[in-house]
């Protein structure tokens, strides 16, 4: 695809549009938005500015689509597929100025916020009704952002993903038209679903500027637990027989070994250096939750933990869990130097330890370093394969493995990515995994996005 280029002039057209201190072409503010937390190739874009309104940003994408410039927009940066780098510079829309909080309907447990506003802080304000968002993407990341993924996390398995709470959107097409998608009541069959095309679509089909979000009540009460395995098949046998269980778990994690040791140095911890699973309930009542507990640790039992620490209550529960988050940073700073391929398969419950013994096979037998670790009870394994970029024999045996490693998710009847969106780097994994919808999905995109003007480069090879 030819684009068009940014001159001064196109620059001091879209400065017409934005106040000036809205825009910026300064190295360091292209620099910020030329990566994110991937080992992605890094690209600047050519101008960067913060829009206030969806008005601002549909005179951006009219004047962007008549000149064929690409537009990218940008929550936080803190993807791991390279989904906002503007692979083919252009215009980077960062919506981290469109951060209100416009209206919490708590009588109706909703929320409708702008795109930019952060995922925390709208949890921090929501606690004060007694409600919260669940999807919890771990980063700081932004709601536009985890709309542009469909970002989920440590409590998907209880409560679901982000398209799973949003009622409807405000979205500003690249012809510069503004629809609102969905509607405020929580069920509808009226019409194709277009919220759900939205969602997961990585800024290809348009921008994000408002959404109005279902919401949870906050949970009374607390239960907590951490069991150790002598094996990993221990650990991930106990994750299939508490799902089948036909328990509730609002979260359900693990840790390999290696992971636990680089959590132990990096925060300071003494935990056992075993396979470790880290279990979360919620309920209106500890007497509940008791009974819930027993069952758990029946269940593990059958596994032989060597193991099983566990509490009631939120302060237990942040005691106990506290080895399982900084898992991507620990690994970082005991890894310098070295960058990680992020595996994010999610496959059936059913399929979820061989997924793991799969995946840590592969890495054993390609002599790579891998650390194991995710959301279990989703069935999502994460699994950082470290490597250098620059060390080219090393790199293309860390990118086999993670081809192997997907493959066998999709033999499973699963998907390259659980949660972090194909970005950059799984694209090569789409036709595998969609076949024929594949067609169907580059016709929606060239049905919305003629020009190609969107997130170039992203998704689709
Ligand atoms: C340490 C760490 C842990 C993580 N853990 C998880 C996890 O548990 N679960 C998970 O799901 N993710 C996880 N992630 C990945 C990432 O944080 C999420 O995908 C997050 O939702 C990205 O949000 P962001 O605001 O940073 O978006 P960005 O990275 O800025 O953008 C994400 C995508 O959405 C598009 N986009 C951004 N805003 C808009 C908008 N307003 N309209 C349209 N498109 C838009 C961008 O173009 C891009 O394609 C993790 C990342 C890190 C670094």
């Amino acid at each position: 695809m030819e684009y068009g280029s940014v001159t001064d002039r196109e620059v001091e057209a879209i400065r017409a549009i934005v106040s000036p201190e809205r825009l910026s072409a300064g190295e360091s503010v292209l620099d910020l938005h030329s990566k994110d937390e991937s080992f992605h190739p890094r690209r600047k874009p050519d101008v960067v500015v913060w829009p206030l309104k969806a008005e601002e940003i549909s005179q951006i994408l009219k004047f962007a689509n008549e000149k064929r410039i690409p537009v990218t927009p940008w929550g936080a940066g803190t993807s791991l597929e390279g989904n906002p780098v503007p692979s083919e510079g252009g215009i980077v829309l960062d919506l981290q100025q469109m951060n209100h909080i416009l209206e919490v309907r708590a009588e109706d447990l909703q929320v409708r916020v702008e795109a930019g506003v952060i995922y925390k802080e709208l949890n921090q304000h929501l606690s004060r009704f007694g409600l919260f968002f669940p999807p919890d993407p771990g980063a700081s990341a932004t709601i536009g952002g985890m709309v542009g993924n469909n970002a989920s996390g440590i409590r998907t398995i209880k409560y679901g993903a982000t398209k799973d709470f949003v009622l409807s959107m405000v979205v500003v097409l690249p012809s510069g038209g503004v629809i609102r998608t969905g509607t405020n009541a929580i069920k509808s069959s009226s019409g194709y679903d277009l919220c759900r095309l939205f969602v997961g679509s990585e800024g290809t089909l348009g921008v994000v500027t408002e959404v109005t979000l279902r919401l949870i009540g906050l949970p009374a009460e607390f239960m907590a637990a951490v069991a150790q395995f002598g094996s990993i098949r221990e650990a991930t046998d106990t994750v299939f027989q508490i799902m089948r269980s036909g328990l509730s778990p609002a979260a359900l994690e693990l840790l390999d070994i290696p992971t636990v040791q680089v959590v132990n140095r990096f925060k300071k911890l003494s935990m056992e250096e075993r396979p470790t699973l880290f279990v979360e309930f919620h309920g209106s009542s500890a007497a509940g939750l008791k009974e819930e507990l027993e069952m758990v640790k029946e269940i593990c039992s059958e596994n032989q933990p060597l193991r099983f620490d566990s509490g009631i209550g939120r302060e237990e529960r942040n005691r106990l869990w506290d080895a399982r988050y900084g898992v991507h940073e620990s690994i970082k700073v005991n890894n310098p130097g070295l960058s990680p391929l992020v595996i994010d398969t999610a496959v059936p419950i059913s399929k979820y330890s061989d997924m793991v013994e799969w995946g840590q096979k592969i890495v054993k037998e390609k002599g790579l370093k891998g650390y194991a670790f995710g959301h279990a009870g989703s069935g999502n394994l994460h699994l950082e394969i470290l490597g250098s970029p620059e060390e080219k024999v090393q790199w293309e045996k860390v990118q086999e493995a993670g081809e192997e490693i997907v493959a066998f998710a999709l033999e499973c009847g699963g998907t390259a990515t659980g949660e972090h969106g194909i970005g950059i780097g799984k694209r090569k994994f789409m036709k595998k995994e969609h076949g024929e919808s594949l067609l169907l999905m580059r016709q929606i995109k060239k049905l919305l996005d003629p020009n190609g003007i969107m997130n170039p480069g992203k998704i689709f090879e």
